[in-house]
């Protein structure tokens, strides 16, 4: 069974909004197992559309288009997909009424023509809209099918989800069921060298690496006919992989992100912590705040920009800014235990680097930035050279400093 995308609107021809249906799609329906080789954006224009829709219905089983179901004069997509399968557009009463009540609900006077919603292809099957008036509709025709969803994300996801993907279920065969290995610390060119022969092993479950900004994801992803049986098929090659990466360097699965894996890790201890950043200015705090719950262990977090703080607030010494520089491993780690020390935490980590445009020199370059952690009593630190513009540079700090002090606790928690 093949699918195709078909995204309509002129504001997504001109950049205005995201893709974001094409995108939510395209995982579902990966997931469902059901193959899609093309997805195409068109305006709201009629000649297009209808050739567009040529285009996708004689190559695919299932086109699925979202937007151009309001009550708009533009939207069009229904008007038009009734024309190309040759079907008239008749009232819906039950569809006229819905669509009256939701109006009602919302306090709002319904207008003529938000009655063009209730206008289906005759003999399709109509799909409620929970989230909004338009519904949707399903054309069955000469066994191509046709799926018209709205445009709005939260009222195509909830119509697709509540209704499309059971009426998908009865032409699927099997289901892909995905699993991704969240990787940091080796870049994704080493990662294809160490575990390449795995994916170009593997046909159940696949797996195929995908880099994002400061780490490597690997996805593998099994056909299966139950899920159930998709955890069998992972788990040894989930293992080999982490055999031959090392597992310290897996840092999480599926959606799982750096802070909430660092996040539980102190909580479950109860390890205290507070910060000391200069060149993240917060963000390391603020990564760690967004885990909820975090309050049980995160004491206090400054952001110590001047010289003249790193002194007040952290104990940084005079003399270490004399003979080092606010950008050195010396300032790093009195910045880290100057921070446990005053908030009296178990945990201190500091950041101080140049994230740029300007203060670079050749000695110390934007982009260098040394970090320190202060744990159980002793302090280390280390030096990282980033790369990119301001934001990028702070990011990856940010990032690489939660890393570190994953690696660090975990490290920690096998001696003890
Ligand atoms: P409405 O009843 O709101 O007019 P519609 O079904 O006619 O809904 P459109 O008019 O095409 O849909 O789009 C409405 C809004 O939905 C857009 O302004 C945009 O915010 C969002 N939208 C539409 N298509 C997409 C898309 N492919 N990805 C993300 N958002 C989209
Ligand atoms: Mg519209």
């Amino acid at each position: 069974m093949r699918a195709e995308l078909l995204s309509v609107g002129t504001e997504l021809l001109l950049g205005d909004i995201v893709n974001t249906n094409a995108q939510y799609l395209g995982k579902e329906l990966a997931s469902l197992g059901i193959n899609v080789f093309y997805q195409t954006v068109v305006g709201d224009n009629p000649e297009r559309l209808k050739n567009a829709y040529d285009i996708a219905i004689n190559r695919a089983d299932i086109v699925i288009t979202t937007g151009g179901l309001g009550p708009t004069k533009d939207d069009l997509t229904k008007e038009i997909a009734a024309e190309y399968f040759n079907k008239k557009l008749i009232l819906d009463e039950k569809s006229l009424g819905e669509i009256m009540e939701y109006f009602k609900k919302m306090n709002y006077t319904p207008t003529e023509n938000n009655k063009k919603q209730a206008y289906f292809p005759e003999g399709c099957i109509i799909v409620k809209n929970n989230n909004g008036t338009a519904p949707g509709c399903i054309i069955e025709e000469n066994s191509k099918i046709a799926v018209l969803l709205p445009g709005p994300p939260r009222e195509m996801k909830l119509m697709f989800n509540e209704s499309i993907v059971p009426y998908l279920k009865k032409f699927q065969d099997g289901m892909l069921v995905s699993k991704s290995l969240r990787i940091t610390g080796i870049g994704e060119s080493s990662v294809d060298d160490a575990v390449g022969y795995i994916f170009d092993r593997q046909k159940n479950p696949t797996v195929a690496p995908y880099a994002k900004d400061n780490e490597t994801v690997l996805r593998l992803t099994a056909k299966v006919n139950h899920e159930a049986e998709a955890a069998k098929i992972i788990a040894p090659i989930e293992k080999e992989i982490r055999d031959v990466l090392g597992d310290i360097n897996v840092y999480g699965i599926n959606e799982q992100t750096i802070e909430e894996v660092v996040a539980k890790i102190l909580i479950k201890n109860q390890f205290t912590i507070a910060t000391a950043e200069s060149c993240t200015g917060g963000l390391l705090a603020g990564k760690l705040i967004d885990y909820p719950g975090i309050s049980e262990v995160f004491l206090e977090g400054a952001v110590t920009y001047s010289n003249d703080a790193k002194v007040k607030r952290l104990g940084v010494t005079e003399s270490t800014l004399k003979d080092f520089g606010a950008v050195s491993s010396e300032c790093a780690g009195e910045m880290a235990a100057g921070i446990a020390k005053n908030a009296g935490t178990t945990i201190g980590i500091s950041t101080t680097g140049i994230a740029g445009p300007g203060g670079g020199t050749d000695e110390k370059p934007v982009g260098l930035v040394y970090m320190g952690i202060y744990m159980f009593g002793e302090v280390k630190t280390k030096k990282f050279n980033f790369v990119g513009n301001r934001q990028k540079i702070r990011d990856r700090a940010t990032f690489t400093a939660l890393d570190w002090l994953r690696r660090e606790l975990i490290e920690h928690m096998k001696q003890v």
